[in-house]
């Protein structure tokens, strides 16, 4: 990647699990990064440590991305190039459909959903002008199968796989490419209540997934070496839908 130095990517939900795994790879890869969290300042400080100690730029920035977005498309104004955004946090609000509150729904499609959409527009002038950019956006193999208690969030996982392969449609000659991810059971905050005993053998690999593994995948989609996968979503579930 040419001018690496001053090639920014913006990674939301960056202070735990998948997000911070990812920005500590983007860095490894020569990216600066601006480290997106909601509440967690000291997981963001530590993984804004972390990029830091791999010799990049790094800053955190908070902002409720069920609420105000603003201070991080002020970011995106900010810094100078935004190459990379992964559109990382995410939320869920489980409950059968029939006892589902409207705000459970909403607030789970804004959260997963609609920032993601928003964050894309905002990063998107700087990388048609540059005419290049990586977008990855973190969706599930709940998007793609379902799950009972989860149609809020396959629904918002759903989505942004739809975002995903419409906008990589719209901007593919412009040297952007937009993918998605969708992992299966990754030891994360997310998981730590969920009782996955019962899934260990439908998964081939006998294990849930490391925020790390998942974080090659979003690497390699934001590497230059990616250049010819557009709107792919790339299960990372260790066979569980194989
Ligand atoms: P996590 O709970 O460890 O991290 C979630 C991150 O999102 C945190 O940094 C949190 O601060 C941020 N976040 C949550 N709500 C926010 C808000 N309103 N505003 C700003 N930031 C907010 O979870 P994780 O497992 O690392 O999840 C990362 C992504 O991976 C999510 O989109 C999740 O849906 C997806 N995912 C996770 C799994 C899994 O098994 N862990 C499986 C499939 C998909």
């Amino acid at each position: 990647m040419s001018n690496a130095d001053t090639r920014w990517a913006l990674v939301t939900g960056a202070s735990k699990g998948i997000g911070a795994a990812t920005a500590t790879a983007l860095a490894g890869q020569g990216l600066n990064v601006l480290v997106g969290y909601g509440g967690d300042r000291a997981g963001a400080d530590a993984t804004a440590q972390a990029c830091t100690d791999a010799g990049v730029k790094a800053r955190t920035v908070t902002a409720d991305l069920g609420a105000d977005l603003s201070p991080l498309t002020d970011a995106v104004d900010d810094v100078g190039d935004v190459a990379v955004l992964v559109n990382n946090a995410g939320i869920t609000a489980d409950g059968l459909l029939m006892s589902m509150s409207d705000d459970a729904f909403t607030k789970t499609l804004q959260v997963n959903l609609t920032a993601s959409f928003a964050l894309t527009r905002a990063v998107l002038r700087k990388m048609l002008r540059a005419r290049y950019g990586r977008i990855v956006n973190v969706s599930s193999v709940v998007g793609l199968h379902g799950n009972p208690g989860q149609a809020n969030y396959a629904a918002s996982k759903a989505g942004l796989v739809g975002l995903t392969k419409s906008l990589a449609r719209e901007v593919g000659k412009r040297g952007i490419t937009v993918n998605a991810v969708a992992p299966g059971f990754i030891t994360t905050s997310m998981t730590e209540d969920v009782e996955t005993d019962g899934y260990l053998d439908q998964i081939p690999a006998g294990r849930l997934g490391d925020p790390d593994e998942v974080a090659a995948v979003i690497a390699f989609l934001c590497s230059d070496a990616a250049s010819y996968v557009n709107g792919a979503v790339f299960q990372v579930d260790g066979g569980l839908f194989a």
